[in-house]
């Protein structure tokens, strides 16, 4: 059976994300948080630079959710566009309209990663949470629903992983053409 939430690898890596960082199998948020994605208990979801946040209503409630992770400021983030636009694969890739596999490896060199990475403790890595449930764990139900459908908004939509990473979500080719042409000008100018 496939997975709803998380299909592509981009999505799935950011819920796992969140059950990497609170919860060990098996344990019944996850259980408890996906049946609540299932029964679309998760509303008003909005993904934003910085933050996912919803509303996750329960049988005790409904509770303000919101998964926070650091944003990249502009500086970076045109490091990492240059760095991607010298990547033939990756400019296909994100042209195409999917986040290539190789995208962390690339954008590495820039000091960056959008996804994060299990157990690294890098500040630009680190995920944190709010619920105003009263369960005290780092990723309670409630948070882990949204988790599950926000993944799977990321799924259709690519680009808003770079949203949450304070990246550019307009004009992706003409971004990646401009740090193209900047680079070969540097390039000249040194010769
Ligand atoms: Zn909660």
């Amino acid at each position: 059976m496939s997975d709803p939430y998380g299909k592509t690898w981009w999505g799935r890596k950011w819920w796992r994300a969140l059950e990497t960082i609170g919860l060990n199998y098996p344990d019944q948020r996850i259980v408890k948080g996906r049946a609540l994605a299932g029964h679309s208990a998760v509303s008003g979801m909005s993904i934003d630079p910085g933050s996912v946040s919803g509303t996750v209503a329960d049988a005790n409630g409904t509770f303000e959710a919101e998964i926070r992770i650091p944003v990249y400021d502009n500086t970076t983030w045109n490091a990492g566009m240059t760095a991607l636009s010298l990547s033939p694969s990756c400019v296909a890739g994100l042209l195409a309209g999917r986040l290539p596999k190789r995208i962390d490896e690339v954008l590495s060199s820039a000091g960056m990663r959008l996804l994060p990475k299990k157990f690294a403790a890098e500040p630009h890595n680190i995920i944190t949470t709010s619920c105003g449930c009263s369960d005290t764990r780092e990723v309670c139900a409630h948070i882990m629903a949204l988790a599950l459908v926000s993944a799977a908004r990321m799924d259709d939509d690519p680009w808003l992983v770079l949203l949450l990473r304070g990246g550019p979500t307009r004009d992706l080719a003409g971004r990646l053409r401009a740090a193209r042409v900047a680079t070969m000008d540097a390039a000249q100018s040194v010769v």
